[in-house]
């Protein structure tokens, strides 16, 4: 069986986010789980590869509007990442460095919406060619889902008609909504137009939903708020629960090539469950580079300064131990809003200890080494997320002993067990009410079992011993998929 993975992002070749990951791994487990697959991906600008390395495969034109775009296809081997990776390049969308946003402004490409339906269309004449000839495809988030919708529906696709699609609900606040005159501009005739519209609008995410043969998203715990919470359906709860009957809840993993405090090349001491002295060895290292007392527990925050990260509950949380007087040091390491940012530089200011030192270390940037590094060094993980599909963060903050602070919603509520003092259990701390309150108590409850490290230490264990490897996960995706495929292929 040969699956093609289709995606905007495949770490480390392009990565925004948990999607990134995904892609980076999925496919390697599921060659070794003994199937086909690969993913097909744009070749961005400033794509993370060697142009030396690839091979081109395929040269072709593509028609979007009533413009013809030539474009070409570009092989990275398998030798390289674990599985082939098929790059895209149509120089006047992708030719530029940045992924959905210009790196120089920070803000979304005007053309965002041309550049996911020029990929789409580039994907169409890659399998018209039969260059590419899966068993199955299996799309990731709005930016490619309207492929099931061409596929199905556009007699010039009819060979590929019955071959099954499955669609991956990576986040659903991002549904890829536009004018609907941009549908009749581009798009087939469909018999059920309201199937592809939400409030009026053309709505990929949707179409993605009923189009595909097999739905899943990236935590059994979102799949069901996905059906229950119209918020986090960001509006498509109806579709949620008309789609339930073909759609699961699979958890992402985690690549252990990559993310092993063992062997892991990026951080500054390498450790395990059964020698953590290392850890401290990084936290030093790290403390001293930000300029952060060592002899304080540090809480660190990894992730994008947008509003579903919970960023206002973060400020809010960190000011309350301000108030009450908490010794703590703290990183955040991200980027996005300003006004987020703004906040944070504001506390940070005020986080500053008598004498000058300061308690709060802030880096708007991406920067993977750095994440690597303080998921090594930091003693909690902060993660407050308001909505959460999966949430990795956690899943690395365990795996390094770095235990994790969430809020109770969707994957982090699948992932992170609240720690049990008697029974010596579990991994973590909830909080469930999205409050400053709730926040701030579970980062006391946290504390006071740092200050008593034989305990913090089987925490700290609990969670390291947790497997969140990808073979488990690749196994449900390989059910579903043998589920959909014909047993003669
Ligand atoms: P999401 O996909 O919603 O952003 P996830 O928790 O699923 O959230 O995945 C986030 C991934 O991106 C993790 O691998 C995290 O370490 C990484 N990440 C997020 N922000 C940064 C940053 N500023 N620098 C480095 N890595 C980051």
């Amino acid at each position: 069986m040969y699956v093609l993975h289709v995606a905007f992002e495949c770490a480390p070749i392009a990565k925004v986010g948990g999607l990134g990951d995904v892609l980076g791994a999925l496919p390697k487990f599921l060659r070794r789980a003994g199937i086909e697959a690969a993913v097909l991906m744009p070749r961005f600008g400033d794509a993370q590869v060697k142009a030396e390395a690839l091979q081109l495969v395929h040269e072709g034109t593509l028609t979007y509007r009533d413009r013809k775009l030539p474009y070409r296809l570009w092989l990275q081997e398998a030798e390289i990442l674990g599985f082939p990776v098929y790059l895209l390049e149509e120089p006047m969308h992708f030719g530029r460095p940045g992924v959905y946003q210009d790196p120089r402004t920070g803000l979304d490409f005007p053309d965002q919406g041309d550049r996911f339906f020029v990929f789409q269309r580039g994907v169409l004449e890659v399998l018209k060619a039969g260059v590419l000839t899966p068993d199955l495809l299996h799309l990731h988030d709005h930016h490619t889902a309207l492929l099931a919708v061409w596929l199905r529906e556009d007699p010039l696709y009819q060979d590929w008609a019955e071959m099954p699609i499955v669609f991956t609900v990576h986040n659903a606040e991002h549904q890829g909504r536009y004018d609907w005159s941009v549908w009749e501009a581009i798009g087939v005739p469909v018999a059920h137009p309201e199937d592809l519209q939400h409030q009026g609008q053309l709505n990929a995410l949707k179409a993605g939903l009923i189009w595909a043969d097999a739905v899943t998203t990236v935590s059994p715990g979102y799949a069901r708020e996905l059906q229950e919470r119209n918020d986090i359906a960001a509006g498509l709860q109806e579709v949620f629960q008309r789609v339930a009957p073909k759609m699961q809840g699979i958890l992402n993993g985690i690549d252990p090539e990559l993310w092993n405090p063992a062997t892991d090349p990026l951080i500054f001491a390498n450790y395990s469950v059964d020698d953590l002295s290392g850890k401290e060895k990084n936290k030093v290292a790290l403390c001293k580079a930000l300029g952060l007392r060592p002899d304080r527990p540090l809480l660190v925050f990894i992730g994008r300064l947008v509003q579903e990260k919970g960023i206002d509950l973060l400020v809010a949380g960190l000011e309350q131990l301000l108030t009450h007087q908490l010794d703590v040091s703290v990183v955040v390491l991200g980027t996005g809003r300003p006004a987020y940012q703004a906040a944070l530089e504001d506390l940070r200011c005020r986080m500053v200890r008598p004498g000058g030192f300061p308690r709060l270390a802030l880096r708007f940037e991406f920067n993977n080494t750095l994440a690597h590094q303080l998921y090594a060094a930091g003693d909690m993980l902060l993660m407050p997320s308001r909505v959460e599909p999966c949430g990795l963060n956690q899943m690395y903050a365990m795996t390094y002993g770095t235990v994790p602070i969430v809020h109770a919603v969707g994957g982090l509520r699948d992932t992170v067990e609240p720690w049990e003092p008697h029974a010596q259990q579990g991994t973590g701390f909830r909080f469930e009410t999205f409050t400053p309150r709730a926040f701030h108590q579970a980062i006391r409850r946290a504390l006071t079992v740092y200050y008593r490290p034989e305990q913090w230490r089987v925490l700290q264990r609990n969670g390291m011993r947790q497997d969140w490897s990808w073979s488990r996960s690749a196994q449900k995706y390989l059910e579903l998929y043998r589920s959909l495929v014909p047993v003669t292929s």
